[in-house]
């Protein structure tokens, strides 16, 4: 365990975990204590505060408003200005409150697919941007929410990994974009539920364990959000799979995989070398014996790296004994990096390559592609999702 600690400060950019004194332990990370909820350089906002924060905000007030601001907050998803509830000064009071302002600065909102995609980008404290997605079907609705500003992890074909890593997002920053989606949902025509949230977005969640566990529990006992509707997506950090299986709250677990032998992964992503595929499958085999839930890998085909008949039965192996689905991506083709998706044919032949080794695996298609994508994998996210809110 010390050994998995010391391996994930490592891969951490400077200052991404806390400094000396005052330690409290979460996932195999060290984190500041104090913090679980706020990121570093983030004041805590709206949807960081908790109930006891709530309650001292209104300490000069009758308890029940307290409930009647939580209520407002985190049931009608309404800003603390539209409460009518309140008496008008309070409302005044609290809607200039810098504790209560929004953390999420809207700096674009796109719409694609006849209205069925929405993406958002946000401004964040400090001037990072990050995006959420928010996709219609006929049967859900989704949002894929960011959990870091960039990302340290470094795999080479994503744009947010070719960016680097700015910031975590807290806890509220979280939160506040699934808020955004569930408020835009009830406000749509005709009104609609959101049902699904998946941890896909920019950003590596296992590397910002604490705060974006903080927020599964917040949607799931605040906003009333299924566990079994939300899904963390990782590139493989393994202390975090082995903490998600300690959880009681039985979240969905992706894992991107993309290679099946430690080579080509080492390759693709830098994180193998820390965690090479035997101890990530050690630790997927925990994970679903512990929440006794379906896991997914994910594939993204990448002409002639990936996706071979071999990669395919190699592909098999790993996802056989786990009982696994396999989501095919086609590449979503990026400025940094000089290889292209599989053809279609290729992706036909690879699916039905693991289909003759007793692999389920679906192709995704890309939607919403007609959108510029501020980090360059929101046809990867779009095209995911489904397959992860699938139970
Ligand atoms: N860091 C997490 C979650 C965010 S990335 C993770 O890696 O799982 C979300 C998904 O997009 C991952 O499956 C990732 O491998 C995939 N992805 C990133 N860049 C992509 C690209 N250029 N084309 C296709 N999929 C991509
Ligand atoms: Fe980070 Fe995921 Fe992109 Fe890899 S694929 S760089 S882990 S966001």
């Amino acid at each position: 365990m010390e050994a998995e600690r010391s391996a994930i400060e490592a891969m951490l950019p400077v200052g991404a975990i806390g400094g000396s004194g005052g330690h409290v332990e979460y996932g195999g990370m060290k984190e500041p204590a104090g913090t679980a909820h706020a990121a570093p350089d983030a004041p805590g906002r709206r949807y960081d505060l908790d109930r006891r924060e709530v309650t001292e905000l209104l300490a000069d007030q009758p308890q029940y408003r307290v409930s009647q601001l939580w209520h407002g907050l985190y049931a009608r998803l309404a800003e603390p200005a539209e409460l009518t509830e309140l008496p008008q000064v309070l409302r005044a009071r609290l809607s200039t409150e810098p504790a209560l302002a929004p953390s999420l600065g809207l700096s674009s909102e796109t719409l694609t697919d006849q209205g069925r995609t929405l993406k958002w980008l946000w401004s964040l404290s400090g001037g990072a941007m990050v995006e959420t997605v928010l996709m219609h079907y006929p049967d859900r609705s989704t949002v894929c929410v960011s959990t870091q500003a960039g990302c340290a992890m470094g795999c080479g074909f994503c744009a947010t990994g070719q960016a680097g890593f700015t910031r975590h997002l807290s806890t509220g920053e979280i939160v506040e974009q699934v808020v955004a989606a569930a408020r835009s949902c009830r406000h749509g025509q005709p009104p609609r539920r959101l049902t699904n949230v998946v941890f896909m977005g920019m950003g590596e969640p296992l590397a910002n364990f604490p705060r974006v566990w903080g927020a599964i529990e917040r949607l799931h006992t605040d906003l009333g959000l299924s566990a079994r509707h939300l899904t963390v997506s990782t590139v493989g950090v393994v202390p975090g799979i082995r903490s998600l299986a300690t959880k009681a709250l039985p979240v969905g677990l992706a894992v991107s995989l993309h290679a099946a032998n430690d080579a080509l992964r080492d390759r693709l992503v830098p994180l193998n070398r820390r965690w090479p595929l035997a101890s990530l499958m050690d630790a997927c085999h925990t994970w679903r014996e512990a929440t006794g839930r379906r896991l997914s890998f994910e594939w993204a085909l990448i002409d002639q790296v990936n996706d071979s008949a071999s990669d395919a039965a190699q592909l098999a192996d790993w996802a056989r004994p786990l009982h696994a689905h396999v989501n095919l991506i086609p590449l979503n083709a990026t400025p940094g990096w000089p290889t292209v998706a599989t053809p279609p044919d290729g992706i036909r032949a690879f699916a039905r390559a693991l289909a003759d080794h007793g692999v389920n695996a679906t192709v995704r298609r890309n939607r919403g592609t007609d959108i510029d994508a501020a980090c360059g994998q929101l046809a990867a996210r779009t095209a995911t999702a489904p397959a992860l809110v699938a139970d």
